[in-house]
This record gives C-alpha cells, sequence and structure tokens, in this order.
C-alpha cells in the first residue's frame, strides 16, 4: 500500500516517494516565542506528529526539523508594525531573550503533554544570523533586492511565477493596496533585513552588509531548512496562513537563488476555529493547554479530540465537545485496560488502518476503525495487540493507562451495602432504587463474578 499524501503546490493528493530512501526530510515551521502557543497552534504541531509518525509506521527513517522563530516577525504580515519579540519584551517586562527561552521552554512543555515525538533538530532564528545574511547575499548577487529607507527588499515582480502556492491574483492584490505599499515596488515585495530604527535601541539587531538591523521572518526558513535538510527536501509543513504569505515567500528566495521550491510536498494544517473566528495569540483571549488542564482535560484528550477531524478541514473548538471526547476516551482507555495481556495484532484490522492512514492521513477514519475493532469477536488479546499497533500513529499512549482509583466516599460505600443486603433478600426495586442513588451521585456499581464493585463514572 502505499503512502499518499496531499501537497499544496500542486494541489494534488501525490504518491510519496522519498528523495533520498535513506532518511526523509521535514521541515515545520516553528513557533513564535513572544507568547503561549494556545490550542490551534498546538493542532498544527499535532498534525505534524501523525504526518512523522506515519512515515516512520510506513518504515521510513525520518529527520524533523523545526525553528524557532525569536526575531523579525513583525505584527503585521505587510512588514511594518513592531517585532513580536520587542513587543512581547514590553509586555513582560523580561529581556527579548529571556521571553525567547520562557516561552519557547512552555512550548517544549506542551508537546511533551500532548506526546507529540520531539524533532530531531530544534534551531532558533537568532543563532542563525550569519546563514541569513549569506542567503540574502546570494538573492543579491541574483539580482532580487533593493533597498528602501527602511530595510532590504525581495523584487517579487522578477520571478514569473511568484505566488504559484497560493495561486495569489497578483494584479488584484496590488489594485487593492496602494496606501499599504509604502516605498516597496510591489505590495508582495517582502522585507529580507529591516534597519533598526534611528532613534530607537533594539535588544536584537546586528552588524550586516546594508547596515546595522535584523533579518525579515521568511529568511530564516530559506536559510536553516537549506542548512539542515538541504536546498530540496521531502517535506514541509505550517498551518493554512502560511500558505499565501510565508511560504510563498520562502519559496520566492529559494527560487531566486537556489532554483528550487524547497520541498517535495508542501502539507498545510487547517486552523482551529472559536465559533466563527480563528483562534489567534494577537486576538487577545485564548486558550492553551493548560487552560484545559484546569478544567479537568487531560492534554490527550485533546489530542484525541483533533484526531476526530482530518487536517485539512477546519475544527472548532467547543467545551461541549471537549467533554464529548473526554467521555469517549477515557471508555476507550478503560476497554484496552479491561482486556488485559496483548496476544498477536489482526493482519486485516492492520490493513484496513493502513488503507486509511495512508490515504492522506485520514484519522477520522482510523480513529473510527477502534470502535470496530471493539465490536468485532476477536479475542481481547488479539484486540488489545491491534489497537497497540494503531497507537503507534494515534500516540493516545493506550499501554500506560490505568485506571484512577478515587477514594470511594463511605456514604456512597454504605449506599453500596444496602443495595447487596436487597439483592440477598431478592428485593430487586429497592435495590435499583439504590443504584440510581449511587448514580446520580456520579458513580457506577457493576456487578461482576467477584461481586459488585464501585468505579467512578467515567
Ligand atoms: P506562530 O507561533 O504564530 O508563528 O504560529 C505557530 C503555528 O501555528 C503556525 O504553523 C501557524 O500556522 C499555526 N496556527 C496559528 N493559528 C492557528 C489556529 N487557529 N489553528 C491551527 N494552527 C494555527
Ligand atoms: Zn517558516
Amino acid at each position: 500500500m502505499s503512502l499518499q499524501l496531499f501537497d499544496t503546490y500542486t494541489r494534488q493528493v501525490r504518491k510519496f516517494e522519498p528523495l533520498n530512501p535513506e532518511e526523509v526530510g521535514i521541515y515545520a515551521c516553528g513557533p513564535t516565542v513572544y507568547d503561549y502557543a494556545h490550542i490551534g497552534n498546538l493542532r498544527t504541531y499535532l498534525f505534524q506528529d501523525i504526518l512523522r509518525r506515519t512515515l516512520e509506521y510506513a518504515g521510513y527513517k525520518v529527520k524533523h526539523v523545526m525553528n524557532i522563530t525569536d526575531v523579525g516577525h513583525l505584527t503585521s504580515d505587510a512588514d511594518t508594525g513592531e517585532d513580536k519579540m520587542e513587543q512581547g519584551s514590553k509586555r513582560t517586562g523580561m529581556t527579548a531573550w529571556e521571553l525567547a527561552d520562557f516561552y519557547t521552554e512552555a512550548f517544549r512543555n506542551n508537546l511533551t503533554a500532548l506526546n507529540i515525538l520531539e524533532p530531531h533538530i530544534w534551531c532558533k532564528a537568532t543563532d542563525h544570523i550569519q546563514e541569513q545574511i549569506a542567503f540574502i547575499e546570494e538573492i543579491e548577487k541574483h539580482g532580487f533586492v533593493y533597498k528602501t529607507s527602511d530595510g532590504i527588499y525581495f523584487l517579487s515582480q522578477k520571478l514569473n511565477d511568484y505566488g504559484h502556492l497560493a495561486r495569489l491574483n497578483i494584479d488584484g492584490l496590488q489594485a487593492g493596496a496602494r496606501v499599504e505599499q509604502g516605498e516597496k515596488k510591489a505590495i508582495t515585495d517582502f522585507a529580507l533585513w529591516k534597519f533598526s530604527p534611528q532613534h530607537e535601541t533594539r535588544q536584537m539587531e546586528w552588524d550586516s552588509p546594508w547596515g546595522r538591523g535584523f533579518p525579515g521572518w521568511h529568511i530564516e526558513c530559506s536559510a536553516m531548512s537549506a542548512k539542515y535538510l538541504g536546498d530540496f527536501f521531502d517535506i514541509h509543513c505550517g498551518g493554512e496562513d502560511h500558505i499565501p504569505v510565508h511560504h510563498t515567500n520562502e519559496i520566492a528566495q529559494n527560487q531566486a537563488c537556489r532554483g528550487t521550491t524547497l520541498a517535495n510536498f508542501w502539507m498545510h494544517g487547517y486552523f482551529l476555529q472559536m465559533g466563527n473566528a480563528k483562534m489567534a495569540k494577537s486576538a487577545g483571549a485564548f486558550i492553551r493547554l493548560e487552560t484545559l488542564q484546569e478544567q479537568n482535560i487531560d492534554p490527550l484528550v485533546y489530542r484525541y479530540f483533533c484526531l476526530t477531524a482530518h487536517y485539512r478541514t477546519q475544527l472548532s473548538f467547543s467545551w461541549e465537545s471537549m467533554e464529548a471526547s473526554r467521555v469517549a476516551l477515557n471508555r476507550l482507555y478503560r476497554t484496552c485496560h479491561e482486556w488485559g495481556e496483548a496476544g498477536e495484532a489482526d493482519a486485516s484490522f492492520l490493513s484496513k488502518y493502513e488503507s486509511f492512514i495512508y490515504n492522506d492521513l485520514n484519522m477520522p477514519r482510523a480513529t473510527a476503525l477502534i470502535r470496530d475493532l471493539i465490536r468485532s469477536d476477536l479475542p481481547n488479546a488479539v484486540k488489545k495487540a491491534t489497537l497497540l499497533q494503531f497507537d503507534k500513529v494515534l500516540g493516545l499512549d493506550f499501554a500506560h493507562w490505568e485506571p484512577v482509583i478515587e477514594a470511594i466516599p463511605d456514604a456512597i460505600k454504605a449506599l453500596a451495602a444496602a443495595r447487596e443486603s436487597a439483592r440477598e433478600a431478592k428485593n430487586w426495586a429497592e435495590a435499583d432504587l439504590i443504584r440510581d442513588q449511587i448514580s446520580a451521585a456520579g458513580y457506577a456499581v457493576e456487578d461482576t463474578a467477584k461481586g459488585s464493585r464501585l468505579t467512578p463514572k467515567p
């Protein structure tokens, strides 16, 4: 069965074939570390984790590179406004450097809590200033740059297929945007290097052949992906918002001086929505993983919730759906736990599972297959082994789940004892009444071969 993936560049589901059979290269645009990640950002990293795990399940060795944007991402995509890091520094009182370390650590903790496999290489934009300067010099040699009063810009019109990734309507954009354009020659031109403001000292600035300043946002990903994965690698991913600006500009930079579109596949995760709006850091109020945890929602419940939607569809967050996912996942954990020891996995279920995951990561279908597995008449040991195989990609950690043994309050134990006595006396109506009371108090009473058992309800 071959792995098929959707490529945004060609707008096609294509067969995945590694460029180098020894190792598949993935570059993922990482967070801008001026604030905590929200659960929308984390949905994008969950999608990338499913992608990586699917490649590994298929037998490939993966080299996963993720950058940390700790300089140069401005508040406006039009290369105006403040650097988000300098802004975050004013907001928190930390230096821009402390801010970057603090939010990088918080982000990494979020990934761990979501059971997202750690990238093999983390690379920070500020650790690669010389590589970025060298890349801009190369673009300059090819005649693609010009200078304005605030920086060095990329001449997008010199490329004949600028904007292909996003199918940009350049004339339409140009017609609508005279004011924002400023000194730029075209609205789609973008900053490669920005000069430090004359009467302001930035915390993060460097000397360059063009003057003291800092790199534009897009150049870091061209320079670092080339350094760690080469000029043309297998898969580049990010969120859907990266298609029209950030990734379009990364491609332009590479086309100008390396003649490649960076990656064989461009893959994008669609947004998590809050009602009809996208969840955004800049919108102020946003939900973090910790916000869910405060409401007793385990990070893996959020992971499960994300698996119920295809990565190329938007997903709406609500507390009701979070609760529904919590109940559903706990039921699965409990069932799997009760299956006991694992035996041999079932080949026919595995092959169905693979047909879903290899079909552009169809996780909703793959996840729904668990219900068929539970309903099947396979022996429990086979079911268990099969689910543990599925879990290599699902990443829900079925192997380690244990029921929480909560202290049962004495009053509930007394009710259970009264119910036992009613049953012994064959007073079934009384026994049922007591069971309802126990249930209303949030506990379930189960009659097993070894007597009745009390458990908190899932
Ligand atoms: P940022 O930290 O803003 O650079 O974003 C980090 C990642 O999260 C990028 O890949 C974005 O495309 C992605 N992203 C931003 N907002 C959302 C959202 N609401 N849902 C899913 N992904 C998002
Ligand atoms: Zn990037």
